[in-house]
């Protein structure tokens, strides 16, 4: 062929094929600046909160720097149980004509206490543990680890507990030696290598007197916990305390370009989806950020999305926005409105390309990453868009130019995963997931781009904006 001929024939392929973006060569170097600086305050974020709750305070107290609660002006703040958060701010067109929401999720994959979590080993003091969501056990040992929940003593008070790296302490699940591992490890399934019962937590071993006694080091651990919360062993029955990882929020790489950090899915879309709604102009419908807990095992429970939070804080804005609606009217408007599921993707990594078909893989560095569907095996458990839904975003997108991709999570018949998508869509409106792509989702060090975060906040806000 002549080049002119080779030229026709790349012009066609281009106008033609679908082509993923890099969205670092579809940014302008000039605006590069914008992407690290938005990263920076991510990064800061990150490091900041370790658990739901630390997360729904954070942005409770963000909200309100912004006006939230000052219903009047049509921002509106409900905080279910301090854990589980609802922003809504109103929009250009009457309440009746459907709501836009952007729902992620706050919990993340980690370790609770059991609530009878002490007990004492040959002079060694642990926690028993209970693992949390879909992790791989042996990522969680030998790594620095900290404390973080609430204890409520017997007097009905509160407690706030944070022990770890800001006291210069940790804890650690202690693995076994390679020397010794080789028959009861090495030939083992990865979920078989630690055990649920063998995650447990390292934690003390000085004993209370030089006399020989049962459970020494347990009671001078007590005695300290007692002297520094006012607690005892029973408190810990009605407590939550969560055991993650005590790591850096890092950036990724000689040029900066990621972001190394526990907690990315799903808070990621959670800082992307809060920053655009609080940057954003007066959107078209009134629109709801959704902060959602329990998402990692399943969404039950009354902080989680299948609890009816979402409906009667809709319920309450339509009131407070004066359109109050009737039952009827309330199930009009749900069917009339329109979510985004801001939930991670898991990211092609290069080192285990077997489990990922490439063509409809979502790549780290490609934008955000909208999933037409979950689930697994034959969709399964799944939202699947319509077709009519997708065009919608893809136009929303497309307009503003928006870096982002498609993308299913691996090969059909290689697992899968779900996220709040079919929980939104059984009120009858259309649903999307849309959101990052990580490498190492799940892990206690996750896996993000830059770029794409900051791709994900703009494609919340103009969803937000033009709905
Ligand atoms: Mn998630
Ligand atoms: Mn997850």
């Amino acid at each position: 062929m002549t080049g002119k001929e080779n030229k026709k024939i790349d012009d066609l392929k281009k106008s033609l094929f679908y082509k993923r973006s890099v969205g670092w060569k579809k940014t302008k170097r000039s605006d590069y600046k914008k992407v690290f600086d938005f990263a920076d305050s991510y990064k800061k974020f990150l490091n900041s909160v370790r658990t739901e709750r630390e997360t729904v305070s954070y942005f409770q107290n963000e909200a309100h720097k912004q006006g939230y609660e000052n219903k009047r002006s049509g921002l509106m703040l409900i905080n279910n149980r301090g854990k589980n958060l609802m922003l809504v701010k109103k929009g250009k067109q009457p309440i009746t004509d459907g709501v836009r929401i952007i729902a992620s999720h706050v919990d993340c994959p980690r370790i609770d206490l059991k609530q009878i979590p002490m007990y004492e080993e040959d002079n060694l003091l642990f926690f028993h543990t209970h693992y949390y969501g879909g992790i791989k056990k042996y990522q969680w040992a030998n790594i620095p680890l900290e404390m973080r929940g609430i204890i409520i003593d017997k007097d009905g008070n509160t407690i706030q507990v944070k022990l770890g790296k800001d006291e210069g302490m940790t804890f650690v699940v202690p693995d076994l030696c390679p020397h010794l591992s080789h028959k009861i490890q090495d030939d083992k399934k990865s979920g078989e290598i630690i055990t649920g019962e063998n995650l447990s937590l390292l934690a003390g071993s000085i004993p209370e007197t030089d006399d020989d006694g049962k459970d020494m080091v347990k009671l001078h651990l007590l005695k300290l916990l007692n002297e520094k919360y006012h607690i005892t062993e029973n408190d810990f029955i009605t407590s939550e305390l969560e055991i993650v990882p005590a790591m850096e929020v890092l950036d990724l790489g000689i040029d900066r370009s990621m972001i190394a950090g526990y907690g990315q899915d799903d808070r990621i879309c959670a800082f992307a989806s809060c920053k655009a709604l609080f940057e954003s102009e007066t959107p078209l419908y009134t629109t709801v950020v959704l902060l959602a807990d329990k998402e990692e095992i399943g969404s039950d429970g009354a902080t989680g999305m299948s609890s009816l939070f979402l409906i009667k804080g809709i319920y309450e804005a339509a009131q407070e926005f004066g359109t109050p609606v009737d039952e009827a009217g309330m199930l009009e408007l749900l069917s009339k409105s329109g979510a985004i599921s801001a939930d991670v993707n898991g990211a092609l990594n290069p080192l285990y390309k077997s489990v990922y078909e490439k063509d409809n893989a979502s790549f780290l560095g490609s934008g955000i990453v909208m999933t037409k569907f979950t689930g697994h095996g034959g969709k399964y458990m799944a939202n699947d868009a319509d077709a009519e839904w997708v065009s919608h975003i893809r136009t929303i997108f497309d307009k503003a130019g928006i870096v982002w991709q498609t993308g299913e999570l691996g090969k059909v018949d290689e697992g899968g995963g779900g996220t709040v998508a079919k929980f939104l869509a059984k009120y009858g409106m259309n649903v999307i997931d849309a959101g990052p792509a990580l490498i190492s989702m799940h892990s206690p060090y996750e896996i993000s781009s830059k770029i794409d975060l900051y791709e994900s906040y703009r494609a919340y806000k103009q969803f937000i904006e033009k709905g």
